[in-house]
């Protein structure tokens, strides 16, 4: 049998007919880039999510990196943030000169430890960016309280959590600001790349709307006085038609271009209504390997948890390369997420970390082995994953 680790078209050819049909309709419409589709898809999330605003964007990295200068990251600036996860996270923050500081996770969830942010909280600190690994929410309520003592912007990187909730609210709507990803294995996923950015504040979504279009026109005029307290004058006596907007030819800050196609707006919006389907599946699916698996002595589980979106089902083991080599050899598709914790990836090699200096991601990176999770997978291919992880410990 093969169960591949993960498989879109699946999911395509469930729902072929209305995504192909609405292609169509967004082509022959002629309205490719910030059309109706993306109006309808940007209210569809915020209602979804009760965010007051959704701004989308090219993808997550992108989201992160405009949410980071949304609140004015600068070069000589710190951002503190956790070792495991995707690069993109820490990136971002070095993409706009700011130093990435590390904090050691916390095992039960292998999100940041909160117990050790504390520590590397300087006068240069500004932010403290979090991540929901995997779908499991970081600890929010005790990330916000230092913050607020602080006085810290918070970035939730929520690339892995649409649908996560934390106390009964959704990822994404616990911090300053929050970074989302449309890629296609997320668990809501384009054909293609995109992202989006979310805020309940009006000013932060103002610079993100601006920033996002090379901070141009009455949003970019908006946006650098919120940035600069400099206000301009809008000097311009054209007139805006729908056929010619002379605002567009104004720039007041330097921005990035980052737009969220139509045609996968349009995809997204019909996903979107599936998305709580998917993810309880999702959780199911959790619940099953959980199950099938929590006997065995040599491997444990970061805990089974029904507010989490499990982006992915993880195991620890310390027979991680010898497991995903028997699972691929029977045919079974399993991922290394991750292999280095961020402060030891080459590319930081200027911040100086050093092997032992945050020993539990570094434990964890040696452990974890990802199973095929994704909503369409079927009742035999799951039984036939735990199999074969039984059989691999000989249980
Ligand atoms: C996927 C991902 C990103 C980046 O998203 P892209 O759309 O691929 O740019 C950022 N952070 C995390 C945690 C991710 O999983």
């Amino acid at each position: 049998m093969k169960v591949n680790f993960f498989d879109v078209k699946r999911q395509y050819d469930l729902i072929k007919d209305e995504i192909n049909n609405r292609i169509i309709e967004i082509v022959e419409s002629g309205a490719y880039v910030n059309g109706p589709a993306v109006k309808d898809l940007e209210r569809d999330l915020a209602k979804y999510l009760n965010a007051k605003h959704v701004i989308t964007v090219g993808n997550g990295t992108d989201a992160l990196e405009i949410a980071l200068k949304s609140i004015d990251i600068k070069p000589g600036d710190e951002v503190i943030t956790t070792p495991f996860s995707f690069f993109a996270t820490s990136e971002a923050i070095a993409i706009v000169g700011a130093t990435p500081v590390f904090v050691d996770i916390d095992e039960s969830n292998l999100t940041i430890d909160v117990k050790r942010i504390e520590e590397k909280i300087t006068s240069k600190t500004k932010a403290i960016l979090p991540v929901h690994i995997f779908g499991a929410a970081a600890n929010m309520d005790e990330i916000m309280q230092l913050a607020k003592k602080y006085k810290l912007h918070v970035i939730e990187d929520a690339a892995q959590a649409i649908g996560t909730k934390y106390h009964g609210k959704m990822a994404g709507v616990l911090g300053d600001i929050a970074c989302f990803s449309f890629y296609p294995t997320k668990n809501l996923g384009c054909y293609g790349d995109g992202g989006m950015i979310v805020t309940n504040d009006d000013k932060l979504a103002s610079i993100v709307k601006a920033l996002k279009v090379h901070g141009a026109g009455k949003d970019g005029c908006l946006a650098r006085e919120l940035l600069t307290g400099i206000k301009e004058e809008i000097n311009n006596n054209e007139q805006v038609s729908d056929l010619y907007d002379p605002y567009k030819y104004y720039n007041y800050l330097i921005g990035y271009n980052s737009r969220l196609d139509s045609i996968q707006a349009g995809i997204l919006d019909i996903k979107l209504k599936h998305l709580e389907e998917y993810n309880n599946r999702r959780r199911e699916i959790a619940k099953k390997y959980n199950q099938g698996l929590m006997h065995i002595n040599e491997i444990s589980i970061p805990l089974y948890n029904e507010e989490n979106s499990y982006h992915q089902f993880v195991i620890l083991t310390s027979q991680k390369e010898a497991l995903i080599k028997y699972m691929n050899d029977n045919g079974v598709g399993c991922a290394n997420f991750y292999p280095v914790p961020l402060h030891l990836q080459k590319a930081f090699d200027y911040l100086n970390y050093h092997e032992g200096d945050l020993k539990i991601a570094e434990k964890i990176c040696k452990q974890t082995v990802c199973l095929p999770i994704f909503p369409e997978l079927t009742e035999k291919e799951i039984n036939y994953v735990i199999e074969k992880v039984k059989e691999f410990f000989e249980v």
